[in-house]
């Protein structure tokens, strides 16, 4: 496999000021969430263009493409929509006209995603140009909506074409260079806490819900999870936001919504999840749920996203790890770090939920995502291509 590394990164050194064009042109579409329309109908005649056998955007949005039919089927994921440009005053320049200088692209979604996608679509292209596939059935997912609620449209992607059916899975955001095989999943959880609404200058004839609500947000901070998992560690719980429902200011509420973000990290079920909180719910004589969210995207279709995912963890042996980290030792000659993101990304549903094994990887620092600072080193962007494509090769083969 050294001579099919030395191939593709020759490919890809090849094709670096044309990977930076494409970043740059990526950049100036705005692709805020839910806005995406304009940068997957670009996208899919990019893949058109570079000899994609198959590119489609499908019924919610999202962009599909396919490179080979082989028996080794594998998904590669990185999403398309990023959050607000930002101010260019913040940024010294406009955000959405990429700026190249001293080795590195900057602007929105230089980091998140759009590099890390970039570099997947170039894969992709070199696996076909350096006819290397035959085995391969590589899906390329531009996907959308991540940044709202992550794992919504990936589903809705597959559950739109049954034909989608990978073995193994790439999810492509910022890691460093380093490999990662697992993250913490999420969930949030709303509880309701009932008291009786009255008017502020009778408050004695009532139950004011926000006070009653107290005791719960108190435990909820003191709260430890006390199941740790050796690679995740331990999972966590932040209340998030309170809401009253109250038809004046001087009116005590009679209901208050108190939402947590729950981090998971030993797999814990939905119900597991609830009941851990029943002693503190029951100090506010309050009810819990995990909350439900409602994703339209810009192509109006409508997804009901339960908001639970759990976490997620590969094995150092599995085939789609060990293929990574050999990619890595073929390109750089080198070992590669393996470790776990801290965040939540799409790979929640497609790895935490459907099971199928996954390996994440990135160029870029992901402490820079969001910020006006996005900033991506060109050579991370070139080699993360190349590597992308190897894992595929790598993985094909040891199959
Ligand atoms: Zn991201």
């Amino acid at each position: 496999m050294k001579e099919y590394a030395r191939k593709i990164a020759a490919y890809m050194e090849e094709h670096r000021q044309e990977m930076v064009e494409f970043l740059a042109e990526f950049v100036s579409i705005n692709s805020v969430t839910y806005n995406e329309k304009e940068a997957a109908a670009w996208m899919e005649k990019k893949l058109i263009c570079f000899g994609y056998d198959e590119a489609y955007i499908d019924a919610a949005g999202n962009c599909v493409g396919r490179v080979g039919s082989g028996p080794a089927a594998l998904l590669a994921d990185a999403h398309m929509d990023t959050v607000a440009p930002g101010s260019p005053e913040l940024w010294g320049f406009n955000p959405l006209e990429a700026r190249i200088a001293s080795g590195a692209i900057s602007g929105r979604g230089v980091v998140d995603d759009k590099g890390p996608l970039t570099a997947l679509v170039f894969a992709g292209r070199a696996i076909k140009d350096c006819g290397l596939g035959e085995k391969l059935c590589y899906w390329l997912s531009a996907s959308i909506s991540e940044e709202d609620v992550e794992g919504s449209c990936v589903r809705a992607m597959m559950e739109l074409n049954p034909r989608i059916n990978p073995e193994a899975l790439i999810v492509a955001e910022s890691s460093d260079m380093e490999i990662i095989r697992g993250h913490k999943g999420r969930a949030l959880i709303r509880m309701e806490v009932t008291g009786k609404a009255a008017h502020a200058s009778a408050a004695w004839r009532g139950e004011n819900a926000l006070i009653k609500a107290i005791p719960l947000i108190q435990a909820l901070d003191r709260h430890e999870c006390a199941r740790e998992d050796p690679f995740l560690g331990r999972g966590s719980i932040e209340v998030t936001k309170v809401e009253c429902d109250t038809p004046s200011l001087n009116t005590i509420p009679g209901r208050a919504t108190v939402i947590a973000d729950r981090r998971i990290s030993c797999g814990e079920s939905a119900e597991e999840l609830i009941e851990e909180l029943k002693p503190y719910l029951e100090l506010s004589q309050a009810s819990a749920s995990i909350d439900t969210e409602m994703v339209t995207t810009y192509k109006g279709y409508k997804i009901e996203q339960v908001d639970y995912f759990p976490s997620w963890v590969v094995e150092e042996s599995h085939p789609i790890i060990r293929a990574a980290a050999l990619a890595y030792e073929e390109l750089f000659d080198k070992k590669p770090v393996i470790t776990k993101w801290d965040f939540c990304t799409n790979a929640a549903y497609l790895s935490g939920i459907t099971g199928i094994p996954c390996v994440g990887f990135g160029p870029g620092d992901h402490t820079l995502c969001h910020s006006t600072g996005e900033i991506l080193s060109i050579d991370e962007l070139v080699q993360s291509a190349a590597v992308y494509a190897m894992i595929a090769l790598d993985y094909a083969a040891g199959r």
